[in-house]
């Protein structure tokens, strides 16, 4: 736990919920790394027998990932992280499929702006996008990807977790259609990987992206599992490293404290689900209790780490800023949405109206949060949201009548 330096006075501990956006490095992974930042920091393209450690070191690596997805090492490139590998499998899919004169892609409205972005790009540059709407909680119809499919549908990309509001996509049973089909699925598994049990073969997921700062490892490292067969296209030109798939030399350290972070959150992965949701599920109990709320996704199926909620009347930012006076670390939506007026597009494609969309608070609570601190959160939300209903014009109207609550 982090002790603000302003606050050191009263000693104001600080309590990160916001585990979505990032997580702290184990002690296992940054230990991993140190070797590779302090003695071995060889090239490992070089041939003098240091360099060729630094090799080994990466190879190791590599095969510890694949053994933890159910992949096999050839399957596998290192990237600089999520967004590199979305943009990657997404673009090398978009290639096969071009030169076999297929362009079209299904995906769904609550994708990260890594996947959105990347199809946005496709479709100026002539391929057809079908995004198909996730329902009410959160969660997409199987049905309707079963029904969006065309003789020339070249991908489908969903997302396995979502980062806003935690829900859980039903991965085995699109794979299992895309398989019928013969189509590439890939998924973007960037909060599920080290959280979720993850078998490609069993799941039939053809491409995966994964990114380490989300399971305890460092920032600026991920991997692109792509299936054996998978041409994949390069899309950073240079030397020949990851056998031509990825130009530039490796961050080896990176990559090696990557596949420790990720071996050790596997092991760690069936204790750490229970006690994480029998804290989201006290906490999701407690914020409940605030008049005119409601949960955001599903209330089952969603990440043992997420909580995400609307309150109507007020502000998300200002909630924000008053929380971190309180030592909570929150977030509003996704970070890449932070600073923008527009609200999460994951929050208005599961139907919350604009205004409401704007109140709204994630928290993505970690291993190390305890029940006191899930307790400390609830309370000071209740206050806080109070205290800005007072001063909220909006909330005045709602309750004076002249306005219909939503929630
Ligand atoms: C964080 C995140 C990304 C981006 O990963 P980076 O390593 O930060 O580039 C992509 N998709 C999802 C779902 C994420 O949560």
């Amino acid at each position: 736990m982090f002790v603000s330096q302003e606050y050191k006075e009263v000693w104001i501990l600080k309590i990160y919920a916001d585990n979505a956006a990032t997580t702290a490095m184990s002690k296992t992974a940054v230990e991993a790394m140190m070797p590779y930042i302090n003695d071995c920091y060889y090239n490992p393209s070089s041939l003098y027998s240091c360099g060729q450690a630094a090799r080994d070191a990466i190879e190791a690596a590599r095969e510890t990932i694949a053994r933890c997805i159910g992949a096999s090492e050839r399957e596998i490139v290192f990237t600089s992280g999520g967004s590199e590998a979305d943009n990657q499998a997404i673009i090398s899919a978009a290639n096969i499929g071009k030169k076999n004169g297929k362009m079209h892609i299904i995906s769904d409205n609550i994708e990260h702006h890594a996947v959105l972005h990347t199809l946005k790009k496709l479709e100026k540059e002539g391929f057809a996008v079908t995004y198909i709407p996730v329902k009410e909680n959160g969660i997409i119809s199987t049905n309707d990807i079963e029904n969006a499919f065309r003789s020339d549908t070249c991908l489908v990309t969903v997302m396995y977790a979502n980062n806003e509001i935690g829900t859980l996509q039903p991965i085995k049973e699109i794979g299992d259609i895309c398989k019928r089909h013969g189509v590439i699925f890939h998924t973007d598994a960037v909060q599920a990987v080290g959280r979720m049990p993850i078998d490609v073969k069993a799941q039939n997921i053809n491409m995966l992206s994964a990114s380490a700062h989300k399971f305890h490892g460092p920032k600026g490292v991920g991997f692109l599992y792509a299936q054996k067969g998978i041409k994949l296209s390069s899309i950073i030109e240079g030397g020949a490293q990851e056998r031509g798939f990825r130009a530039g030399t490796e961050n080896v350290a990176g990559i090696v404290s990557m596949a420790a972070a990720l071996e050790e959150e596997i092991s760690l992965m069936d204790t750490n689900a229970k006690k994480l949701i029998k804290l989201r599920d006290r906490l999701i109990a407690g914020l409940s209790e605030i008049p005119h709320c409601a949960l955001n996704g599903d209330k089952q199926n969603r990440l043992p780490s997420n909580v995400n909620f609307c309150f109507e009347g007020i502000e998300g930012e200002s909630l924000l800023l008053l929380l971190d006076d309180k030592g909570i670390m929150a977030s509003s939506g996704s970070a890449c949405t932070s600073g923008s007026l527009d609200p999460s597009h994951v929050l208005l494609a599961i139907g919350r109206p604009h205004d409401v969309a704007h109140g709204s608070l994630r928290l993505s609570i970690g291993e190390d949060t305890t029940e006191e601190q899930v307790d400390y959160i609830i309370k000071s939300v209740k206050e806080t949201v109070e205290h800005l209903r007072r001063f909220s014009p909006v909330w005045r109207d709602l309750s004076a009548g002249k306005a219909e609550f939503i929630l």
